[in-house]
């Protein structure tokens, strides 16, 4: 056990994270912490118990006198992050994660320390062994898998959970309370093509690359360009000044980055190609000087291609494509209203790829309401229909609607004024949170999310504020009893 962080204040928390940091626990290989966990909470003579995917659920009686009290879930993920820097050994299947103290914080040497959330389940613990506590009835879940698929969240059973008042504990900024996330969901799209009879001659390729990207939910209204947007208004323009063969579209390779790259195979006569590179730089030149605050390294490459299996498209076929890809939205849809900086709906066209008969396309749009998510998938499928392709709505997860009359956040408002003499932030994400899921299966549970401060979480640059850690303690003990 790392002896240095058993000596920082408060030493309940500290010492059971120091544990924790012996316990492998990456997405996927969280039983022996859950194991762990379950066994601690036995100890103490509290219920505990698993359900079929590995998610704890412990409870703890009310002090006497405060039974009466709604009862309240504190929940973490069980499961961390695993990577490192390329020039450590460590296998996070097996070794302990190597943490010191630097300066005012806790960092791991070279690999993620796991304070994601592995900080909010050392306050579980020590609230678990804490008898000088007071608070209501209290119930703690602990989920797998939150970083990789929220399936722990997803799986979880109705009626698992008795408590109608719930506080996530992975949040990263210390005196600001979460209180909404975007739901999600994908739409596969497929455009079909109609190609020529004879082989194209004279092809090139086009790229366009160095764009930012970025998260699709996060970064989406940062401005940043889309490659294959892009790639497509070049293609568009150039094509009303010099005729030429479209063969295919590539770009993109995640459903939540917003793409970086794209590129394009065309045929173009050798007579036409002078005045086609003139056209694309023409193009370029506008987007260049339309994005130049945010895509500086923004660039495009013409250059001769090898061979391709596929013939050009048809004219009609072509100039649909181009027309259907320039009208799929992407970018903001709707600001929340209420919350400043909150994108409440977006879409990004996240992926393109071209086959032989087929141009398959993946939009994903999120939204904090699930009409207003269900409406921007409505506006894909209009302007898919209406270019003649298809579309296949895949299963999305819930969002978490902010609640600004909530209870709970009026609470702990004021008693974090009371407490520290001044205002909490208040915040809500443009991504997926597991409150979103769980507040589906649990209506009217009400529901909040706060932590210590914590940077560059999922990278071997994190680490935890030692300070903070302690304030959080102070804060989630009085909302304790100020709740019981
Ligand atoms: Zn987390």
């Amino acid at each position: 056990m790392p002896s240095a962080l058993t000596e920082l204040q408060p030493a309940h928390i500290w010492k059971h994270f120091a544990k924790i940091l012996t316990i492998p626990h990456c997405s996927g290989n969280e039983k022996a912490f859950g194991d762990y966990v379950v066994s601690f909470a036995r100890g103490l003579k509290l219920e505990a118990r698993k359900d079929k995917v590995g998610n704890v659920l412990v409870v703890k009686p009310a002090t006497p006198g405060h039974e009466s009290a709604p009862g309240v879930v504190l929940q973490g993920h069980l499961d961390m992050v695993g990577e490192k820097n390329s020039d450590v050994a460590h296998d996070f299947a097996k070794d302990a994660i190597q943490a010191e103290i630097k300066g005012d914080w806790v960092q791991a040497k070279g690999t993620t320390l796991g304070a994601d959330n592995g900080i909010g389940v050392a306050a579980c613990l020590a609230v678990m062994e804490d008898p000088s506590l007071v608070h209501g009835p209290l119930e703690f879940l602990f989920t797998v898998d939150e970083e990789t698929g929220l399936t722990g969240a997803n799986r979880i059973q109705k009626g698992f959970l008795k408590g109608t008042r719930l506080i996530n504990l992975d949040s990263e900024e210390e005196g600001t309370f979460t209180i909404g996330c975007a739901g999600g969901a994908d739409s596969e799209i497929a455009y079909p093509l109609s190609r020529k009879k004879t082989a194209s001659r004279n092809l090139y390729r086009l790229k366009l690359s160095g764009l930012r990207g970025g998260h699709s939910g996060l970064d989406i209204n940062q401005g940043r360009g889309n490659a294959i947007k892009l790639l497509a208004r070049m293609l568009r323009e150039a094509q009303d000044a010099v005729p030429f063969e479209l063969v295919s579209m590539e770009g993109g390779n995640k459903r939540n980055a917003i793409p970086r790259e794209a590129w394009a195979v065309l045929a173009c006569p050798p007579a036409r190609q002078r005045s086609l590179a003139a056209a694309l730089k023409r193009s370029f030149a506008s987007i260049s000087a339309e994005y130049r605050a945010v895509e500086a390294d923004a660039r495009y490459s013409l250059e001769p291609a090898g061979l391709v299996k596929d013939h050009g498209l048809v004219a009609d076929c072509q100039r649909g494509l181009l027309d259907f890809i320039l009208a799929l939205p992407h970018g903001v849809i709707a600001m929340h209203p209420e919350i400043q900086g909150l994108v409440e709906t977006s879409t990004n066209l996240a992926i393109i790829r071209t086959g032989k008969s087929q141009v398959d396309i993946i939009c994903s749009t999120r939204s904090s309401v699930a009409s207003a998510l269900e409406a921007a998938r409505l506006v894909l499928k209009a302007v898919t229909e209406l270019a003649g392709a298809r579309i296949n709505p895949k299963y999305g997860y819930p969002g978490w609607r902010p609640n600004l009359q909530s209870p709970l956040l009026a609470k702990l408002k004021e008693l974090y004024k009371t407490k520290f003499g001044q205002e909490a932030g208040v915040v809500a994400v443009h991504a997926g949170l597991e409150c979103g899921i769980i507040g589906e299966k649990f209506p009217g549970m009400d529901m909040i999310s706060f932590g210590p401060t914590m940077e560059h979480p999922h990278s071997p640059d994190e680490r935890v504020n030692i300070a903070s850690v302690g304030r959080f303690w102070g804060f989630l003990a009085a909302t304790l009893a100020e709740l019981g």
